[in-house]
């Protein structure tokens, strides 16, 4: 038993920081959380995320959350399908009505949920972490850049991508995976585009073709959010001359790089909302590991960064989250407690990510939609390994 409670610091209130805080609370530890953003409505949380049964769900059960969570989610959201670009449908997936193995939730949501489950007040907004010092006993004394400084006896860094904490534990960096994807969205699709809300269908739909995808997924509320993917330069626009705020430009040159796909495919370029935004896909090294260092650790992003063709960046960071919780809350030595989380994350994420450069050079690909067909052909159980 600690004589003294820990004084832990979770930087980052993603899906992997807020699900940690709430099961650590669940177990009556103390922690608090600082986020960058100025307010938990600051910015919008973008798309959707599927919740699988052994990770994400797992980890809202630790949190006592996975009723509400049932609630909110959307089984029928596990729809697929898979369209060459003259938009013939090459593979569809319709979920049976109690298939609960992957159901989608908006990010926003799931964060409202989260954060409504922390004690009041457990969230600083505003604090964007600027450098730790190492006090040379464990103990770490962070600066904020609004000035706050604190030390803490654990500060565990779920600060996502570009993670500050990471640094002081790995000199590795994200590097670019040579693939881009452009958001777009629509609101309302269903009475304002029914035929692109019906090629879309119920969850997701990709069309693809070498070297390049449209990518779609339905959110809640009727909104679609969708993406054009394609292997080159993640300065793309600057190169072709284009400001991203450009939205008529940028649009020119999508559908310049989508010549020749079906119309109803390049709707989507030409009918969207406008509003395009540049996301590049980064990557950590596989597999990226430390040496454990006493009073610091990672988890999701900022310790696995994937491209998102695992599927299992926000699983992880909450399976993450809610391990090292239940770990720190039984422990005796914290610093062991730390130490078995790491034994376990770190090969897990290797094998997701590992999983994840397999998949984005699967979809992405010059033979393309043939590996993505064979991928989900195999996960139906249609074709042998
Ligand atoms: C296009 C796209 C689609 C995706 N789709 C899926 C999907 O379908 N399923 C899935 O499982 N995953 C998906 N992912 C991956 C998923 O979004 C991430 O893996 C997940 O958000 C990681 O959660 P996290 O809590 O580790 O970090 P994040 O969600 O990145 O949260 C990090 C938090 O830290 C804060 N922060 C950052 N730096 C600092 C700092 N220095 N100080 C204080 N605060 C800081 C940020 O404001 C943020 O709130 C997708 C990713 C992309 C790009």
């Amino acid at each position: 038993m600690n004589p003294t409670p820990l004084r832990i610091a979770i930087i980052g209130a993603g899906p992997g920081g807020l699900t940690c805080a709430r099961v650590l609370q669940r177990h009556g530890v103390a922690v608090t959380v600082f986020d960058h953003e100025a307010s938990a409505d600051a910015r919008p949380q973008g798309g959707t995320l599927d919740l699988h049964l052994t990770t994400g769900q797992a980890a809202l059960r630790a949190a006592g959350l996975h009723d509400e969570f049932t609630a909110l989610a959307r089984p029928e959201g596990q729809e697929t399908r898979l369209l060459d670009h003259t938009a013939t449908v090459l593979f569809r997936h319709t979920p049976a009505p109690d298939d609960n193995a992957r159901p989608e939730i908006d990010r926003g949501e799931l964060r409202r949920l989260l954060l409504s489950s922390l004690a009041p007040g457990s969230v600083y907004w505003g604090h964007y972490l600027r450098t730790l010092h190492p006090l040379g006993d464990g103990r770490h004394h962070a600066e904020f850049d609004d000035g706050h400084t604190e030390t803490f006896d654990l500060v565990i860094g779920a600060d996502g991508a570009w993670s500050r904490v990471r640094p002081m534990l790995s000199d590795a960096d994200p590097h670019y995976s040579g693939v881009t994807f452009v958001e777009f969205g629509f609101d309302a699709a269903d009475t304002r585009h029914p035929e692109i809300a019906g090629l879309v269908g119920d969850g997701s739909m990709m069309a693809s073709a070498p070297n390049r995808a449209l990518i779609v997924q339905r959110n809640a509320h009727g909104h679609l959010r969708g993406y054009a993917a394609f292997r080159g330069s993640q300065d793309w626009a600057l190169e072709a001359g284009v400001r991203m705020a450009d939205t008529e430009a940028v649009r020119a040159v999508l559908l310049e790089g989508f010549a020749g796909w079906d119309e109803r495919l390049l709707a989507l370029l030409r009918e969207n909302d406008g509003g395009f935004a540049n996301r590049p896909l980064f990557a950590l090294p596989v597999p990226h590991t430390w040496t454990h260092t006493p009073g610091l650790t990672l988890l999701g992003d900022a310790a696995h960064l994937m491209t998102p063709f695992s599927g299992m960046g926000a699983n992880l960071a909450m399976l993450d989250g809610s391990e090292l919780a239940e770990a720190l809350a039984g422990a005796d030595d914290p610093d062991a407690a730390v130490r078995a989380y790491e034994e376990v994350m770190l090969p897990r994420s290797a094998q997701a990510a590992e999983g994840a450069a397999r998949g984005l050079a699967n979809a992405i690909a010059p033979d393309a939609p043939q590996g993505s067909l064979r991928h989900l052909r195999r996960m139906a159980g249609q074709e042998g390994p």
